[in-house]
């Protein structure tokens, strides 16, 4: 039953190499194969901001995510269905992973509602009156050609007492199985959402719900959102180990790059986070170093590239202090190198990451890493 579900969905995932917990591997869909542990940029309104699809792609990303509550209310999944798809609408022919729009109608929307049947609730672009139930948010992932498709759950706001997140996570766990129901034979892939807090027994039913329904893969839920860093691996470390190993699995909104070193190293195989680009936009530069502000008045006279051991456009042609004045000028530029250099440092690291799981080194290459990373320069400046 389970095979034939991934036969129809032509979504595969082979591991290559295991080390301790952590994996790397082969996730293999129609438009594409993605290589995990894998980074996946954000391009939130079908544009992944201030790159062109294929510097995107020229970075080393296999695949990019795309958010339904965006565009269910601009321009429309309809409208984009009429038009070929998101593939050919936002001109990239790759794999696309949309949310199922739950999170941001939490985060963004005002005057919801949740219900049993769904949340209703008001756009923030325009005020305009919406419904997202698990059934729409598939109908929306199905319109816009996604191939992999996340399932509607509730996303409590952190923190919360442990009898919220209960009734929480059950209402979530329905609408995962009234979202698997409504993928049809026609759909992609379709991952199932571990909710469930801080708390490890509530985690564990969460995964026991959802395996039972079955999913193509595994995301986890409801982190990131200020928990800080030891109680986001604690939960990793309670949730993992209970996930079918063959099954990718993919941590939410994350994250910081040690974040993410800390996450492969408990055996997360995908990610997907706004960080590299809108700090690019932002003027912070991520390095091996750690991250650094091009706003510094430190770099004005700096005629040294950004990093030296990057090969994108923004290292390879310009200095230290030319990235200084176009960020410090709000040139449109700055947001273009800065955003372009960002992407690829992340996509170089989960590179770094795939071959330290290939030669048992993982360990080794985070301990290496994080004291890098977090040396002298450790944390944003200024
Ligand atoms: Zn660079």
């Amino acid at each position: 039953m389970h095979g034939a579900n991934l036969q129809m969905s032509g979504f595969e995932f082979e591991i290559v190499a295991t080390d301790g917990a952590a994996r790397s591997g082969i996730v293999r869909m129609e438009r594409g194969s993605v290589l995990t542990p894998a980074f996946m940029p954000v391009g939130t309104a079908a544009t992944v901001k201030a790159m062109l699809p294929e510097s995107v792609a020229e970075t080393g990303a296999d695949i990019v995510l795309a958010n339904t509550y965006h565009l269910m209310l601009r321009p429309g999944a309809e409208r984009i269905a009429k038009l070929g798809g998101l593939h050919k609408f936002m001109n990239w022919p790759w794999p696309i992973l949309t949310d199922s729009g739950g999170y941001q109608v939490m985060s963004l929307s005002s005057l919801r509602d949740i219900s049993e049947e769904g949340v209703r609730f008001r756009s923030h672009i325009d005020g305009s009156e919406h419904f997202l139930s698990p059934e729409r948010a598939m109908e929306i992932q199905q319109l816009l050609g996604s191939d992999i498709r996340m399932v509607l759950d509730e996303c409590p706001a952190y923190p919360a007492t442990e009898a919220e997140i209960e009734t929480s996570l059950a209402l979530s766990m329905r609408w995962a199985k009234r979202s698997k129901d409504a993928l049809g034979a026609a759909g992609g892939a379709c991952f199932g959402i571990v909710q469930g807090g801080v708390f490890p027994h509530l985690r564990q039913r969460s995964v026991h719900e959802l395996t039972t329904i079955g999913f193509d893969g595994y995301a986890v839920g409801g982190l990131a959102v200020g928990e800080g860093q030891s109680a986001m691996f604690d939960v990793l470390e309670a949730t993992v180990p209970h996930l079918p190993p063959d099954r990718p699995r993919y941590l939410m909104g994350v994250g910081k790059p040690d974040d993410i070193v800390g996450a492969v190293l408990r055996g997360i195989d995908m990610f997907d986070c706004v960080l590299p680009t809108r700090s690019g936009r932002n003027g912070q530069a991520f390095t091996w170093e750690g991250a650094l502000n091009l706003r510094n008045a430190r770099h004005a006279d700096d005629g040294a590239p950004l990093d030296p051991s990057c090969a994108c456009p923004a290292c390879r042609s310009y200095s230290r202090a030319y990235l200084h004045h176009v960020v410090k000028a709000g040139e449109i530029i700055a947001a273009m190198l800065l955003t372009w250099h960002n992407l690829a440092f992340f996509q170089d690291l989960m590179r770094a990451l795939r071959e330290a799981v290939g030669h048992n080194m993982t360990a080794d290459f985070a301990a290496q890493f994080l004291k890098r990373y977090r040396g002298e320069e450790a944390g944003p400046e200024g």
